[in-house]
Formats: structure tokens, C-alpha cells, sequence
């Protein structure tokens, strides 16, 4: 039986009212929602001005699953430069809203790893997780990596868009594993579906979602049956932490089972930051990307 999942991307005005809603659920993450809402406007705002790169052919697609390849080695996909500046530039503006400001828009903006020379060694460090080197009056330690989240959220829409085109001939029952079949990036945060309690991941990089077993780690090399194990706070248990206790990598994932609502996963991950704690505490790892050619991003 083939599985086809679609994303629904919510566009600005959905992005504000799920901001809304979690707001008033959790205010105690209101300004990170907040910040991370408005990050995402832009984002959508973005993914109607991509042009959308030529994508694989269903026949590609359905031999690269098979194989176990993620379609999109995502150093290789097309970019306009001067589209991606103009949207890191917007998110850069939304952190000067933070309590201590932010100094570096201008900076940031004018430095050479943005220029259309520079911007491929800046993206592919982004996507390891790597120090870029970019010559500031630094604050902290902090601001530089804020400043790598914001251009990672920056190159969310170039990909997300990549992703949506794909989608439609991804069939799942072709892929079981921890990491994007699109781009090979590791998950974000899951669910269990509303409708059937399907568990889907989605990812980091291009929000694709994608479904895994219940059953098997998604994440060992070779799955072992009856490996996966859970973590909660808070009596919680619909918000946990999904870990195998074979390879001791997990997964925050969300049970919407008996939710008819469900939500936005992106802003779950938010309103769920002490699951990642408790993992931590566990020696619980993140888990990891496509091993081959995609460098670890987290
Ligand atoms: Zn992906
Ligand atoms: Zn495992």
C-alpha cells in the first residue's frame, strides 16, 4: 500500500492565528512564540516568490527511496541570492525586537559570505552546524549562533519549496528511516497523527513529512524490533521523548490521537524545549542526518 503524505503550508494569516493560540496556551513561551511566529511569516511570505527548481521525475524518485538516497544533496540546490538576502534580511529585522536588541543587520548584510561569491561555503556551513567566519563586534558566543539559526530559517522556504514539488510522488512505504527522504535532514520534531495515530516526522530543513514505524527505530542502522522507549515532564504524556534504547537517539513527537485540532509542529517544538532538556539529562542524543553525504546539522 503506498502512503502519500501532503503538508499543508499555512501561509502568513495560519502562522499568526496557531501563534495566537499558542500563545494563549503557553504564555510563558509567548515571546519566543512571538519571535519564532514572526520568522515564520517571512518564511511564507518567501515560499509565494521562490521559483521553484526542476525536480526529479516520479521514476527518479521512486529509485532514489528505494535505494535509500534522499533525492536532494542540499548543497546542490539552486538559490537567487539576492531573494535569500532579502529574506535573511527581514528575519534579521525581527531580532531586533528581542529584550537586548540586536546590533548586526546592517553587518550581516554587507558581509562577503552573503554576496553572491560568498554565499555557497556560508550555506554549506549553516548545514553542517558549522562556525562561519564572519568578522563582527561579537556580544557573545550567542549572537553568532543566533546569527546561523537565522540564515538556517532563512533557507527554510528555497528548500520547503523543493519539497513540495516532490511530495506528491514521494510514496513512504518506501521509507522508514530517521532522516528527510528529500534532503536527508534529520527530523525536527513528529506526531502521531489526529486521524489514524500514523507517526510522522517532519523535517528540519524542508518540512517535509515523513512517516515511520512505531515499532522500529527509525534511527539504528539496523532497526531492532521493540527498541523504542519514552520520556515525558510534567505528567504529559502526549508531548515526549521518543528514544531508542539500542542507539539512545530520540525524537520529540506529539500525540494528536485524540486531538481534532493538531497544531503546528514548528511551534510545538518551541513550547516543548524541556523535553530536549530531559533527553540531555538521559544522554539521550539528537538524531542524526543521512549519513552519507549530508553533514550533521544539529
Ligand atoms: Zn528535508
Ligand atoms: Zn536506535
Amino acid at each position: 500500500m503506498s502512503i502519500i503524505l501532503h503538508a499543508e503550508d499555512p501561509g502568513v494569516k495560519g502562522v499568526r492565528k496557531s501563534v495566537g493560540e499558542y500563545k494563549s496556551r503557553y504564555p510563558e513561551y509567548a515571546d519566543a512564540l512571538g519571535m519564532y511566529g514572526s520568522i515564520m511569516e517571512v518564511q511564507q511570505e518567501a515560499l509565494e516568490k521562490v521559483v521553484p527548481a526542476a525536480g526529479p521525475s516520479a521514476g527518479e524518485i521512486e529509485d532514489s527511496l528505494k535505494e535509500g538516497t534522499p533525492l536532494l544533496d542540499p548543497g546542490d540546490l539552486e538559490i537567487d541570492v539576492a531573494l535569500f538576502r532579502e529574506v535573511a534580511g527581514k528575519m534579521l529585522r525581527v531580532l531586533e525586537g528581542r529584550p537586548d536588541g540586536f546590533p548586526y543587520h546592517d553587518d550581516v548584510l554587507s558581509w562577503d559570505g552573503l554576496s553572491d561569491e560568498g554565499f555557497s561555503t556560508t550555506r554549506n556551513l549553516v548545514l553542517a552546524g558549522e562556525r562561519m567566519e564572519i568578522d563582527l563586534e561579537w556580544r557573545g558566543d550567542d549572537d553568532r549562533e543566533l546569527i546561523s539559526n537565522v540564515l538556517w530559517e532563512g533557507l527554510v522556504p528555497f528548500y520547503r519549496k523543493y519539497g513540495s514539488i516532490c511530495e506528491s510522488e514521494v510514496d513512504h512505504s518506501y521509507w522508514q528511516k530517521g532522516f528527510c527522504p528529500i534532503c536527508g535532514t534529520p527530523p525536527l520534531i513528529g506526531m502521531f497523527r489526529p486521524e489514524d495515530g500514523l507517526w510522522v516526522l517532519e523535517c528540519k530543513l524542508c518540512h517535509t513529512p515523513w512517516n515511520v514505524m512505531r515499532a522500529m527505530c527509525p534511527f539504528c542502522e539496523k532497526g531492532v524490533e521493540g527498541s523504542l522507549s519514552y520520556l515525558y515532564v510534567d505528567d504529559d504524556r502526549r508531548k515526549r521523548v521518543q528514544y531508542c534504547e539500542n542507539c539512545r537517539q530520540y525524537v520529540k513527537t506529539v500525540d494528536w490521537r485524540d486531538s481534532e485540532r493538531g497544531g503546528l509542529l514548528p511551534l510545538e517544538d518551541i513550547v516543548t524545549v524541556r523535553l530536549d532538556l530531559a533527553a540531555k539529562k538521559e544522554g539521550l542524543r539528537p538524531a542524526p542526518g543521512f549519513p552519507g553525504k549530508v553533514p550533521d546539522a544539529s
